[in-house]
């Protein structure tokens, strides 16, 4: 019923470069689908153009089968909650929500009904008769969302919903977001949002939009897939970047000989490493970079390690962050290390690179494939781990 399908589609303002560019999509009945990237990538203009708040220059817009390009908003079948909850101050919660149905001629009975029951999932029943400035930032964001559940509506669309709201009511807000999905069965969903948190904890699929940094390709799918797919298996240096907090370290190299399992690269720092690749397909002698989350490294000697220093610390209680210096290589190095551990700013310490870890990317940022132990990165989150 709500399976969406963009296709070829493209799309620019005026006379400037493409905001959206080539973007193919097939987005399933009841997936949950996240669309993410950094700030001006195009994430919003893509959710616009499914509601049909925004033309295409090129390309179609498929729901449920039926090509929508020349379909008004309000005849798609879609509910979309914005980031500024967009309600009408001078209507009540209950107003506010049964606003759509009434304009529907949906019979009172029903409109009750249904504002009734999506207050009960939202805990809004006690607020029905409140005015929007009566409530907090949380509970106009519920208003919001229920407001696009009574319309019991085949696809969802969220655009940036928790930017707005602090962290505690993020996560709490972000919980009940996924509940309403599953329990909306038939329903498909399509979330915008900057941060790679969210995505991660709340996608089937995560849709990652390139931005001009990456290989000139703005507005175009970086990569589309499983969080643990882009998790492990990041396509290019630029989704490895994006996906992971802190992000992936990145040591620049030259590659010095191949064998079908396995790179050695020479550091910038001069020591040579070993990283599990397949099939590399490079010449020696080619610029290589070499990536490697701050959970994967760790202090000691016993493999290939670099000898950093300590710039500072943070210490978060269950883990305690160690910023290193990178020497020229830009940002500093992260190392994720237990709660309890400790070090001095200006001491030196080991970092291992193990070589199971080490992810390699080509000159112009292509990762080349690793050899990860058997891991099923197919698996979409259930919803009990979206807290
Ligand atoms: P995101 O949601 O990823 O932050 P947007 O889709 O809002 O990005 O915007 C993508 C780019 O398009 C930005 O550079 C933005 O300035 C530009 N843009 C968005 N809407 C318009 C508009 N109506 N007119 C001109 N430029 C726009």
């Amino acid at each position: 019923m709500a399976r969406i399908e963009l296709r070829d589609v493209f799309k620019s303002y005026g006379n400037h470069a493409h905001v959206i560019r080539d973007v193919n999509l097939d987005i399933g009945n009841n997936e949950f689908c996240v669309i993410v990237g950094p700030s001006g990538c195009g994430k919003s203009t893509l959710l616009r153009m499914i509601a049909g708040l925004e033309t295409m220059d090129s390309g179609d817009c498929l729901i449920g089968g039926q090509r929508m390009n020349d379909v008004a908003p309000a005849q798609r079948g879609v509910s979309m909650v914005f980031q500024s909850y967009a309600l009408f101050p001078h209507m009540t919660v209950f107003e506010n929500m049964a606003f759509g149905l009434r304009l529907s001629k949906v019979p009172i009975d029903q409109i009750m009904q249904r504002v009734g029951e999506a207050a009960r999932i939202l805990q809004l029943s006690n607020l029905l008769d409140r005015l929007p400035k009566a409530l907090s930032g949380g509970q106009k964001q519920r208003v919001a969302i229920g407001r696009a559940i009574v319309r019991e509506p085949g696809v969802f669309l969220f655009d940036e919903p928790l930017s707005n709201l602090d962290a505690a009511l993020r996560v709490q807000t972000r919980f009940e977001i996924a509940k309403i999905h599953r329990d909306f069965g038939r329903a498909s969903t399509v979330y915008v949002t900057h941060d790679q948190v969210e995505a991660m904890t709340l996608a089937d699929r995560i849709v990652l939009l390139n931005t001009g940094e990456a290989l000139a390709r703005d507005g175009s799918v970086a990569q589309c897939g499983t969080p643990l797919e882009l998790y492990h298996r990041p396509c290019n240096q630029f989704v490895a970047g994006f996906i992971g907090s802190p992000k992936m370290n990145f040591f620049p190299g030259t590659l010095v000989s191949a064998t079908a399992e396995c790179a050695q690269v020479q550091l910038a720092q001069g020591i040579v490493v070993q990283a599990r690749v397949n099939a590399l397909s490079l010449p020696e002698g080619s610029a290589v970079t070499l990536g490697l989350r701050p959970e994967d490294a760790s202090v000691g000697h016993q493999v290939q390690h670099l000898t950093c220093t300590v710039q500072w610390q943070e210490r978060l209680g269950e883990s305690t962050y160690l910023y290193l210096d990178s020497g020229s290589s830009g940002n500093p190095w992260v190392l994720k290390t237990a709660g309890n551990s400790f070090a001095r700013t200006g001491e030196h310490i080991a970092m291992t690179l193990p070589a199971h870890h080490l992810h390699v990317f080509d000159s112009l940022g292509r990762a080349m494939h690793r050899t990860v132990a058997n891991q099923d990165l197919s698996l979409s989150k259930p919803v009990s781990n979206a807290a």
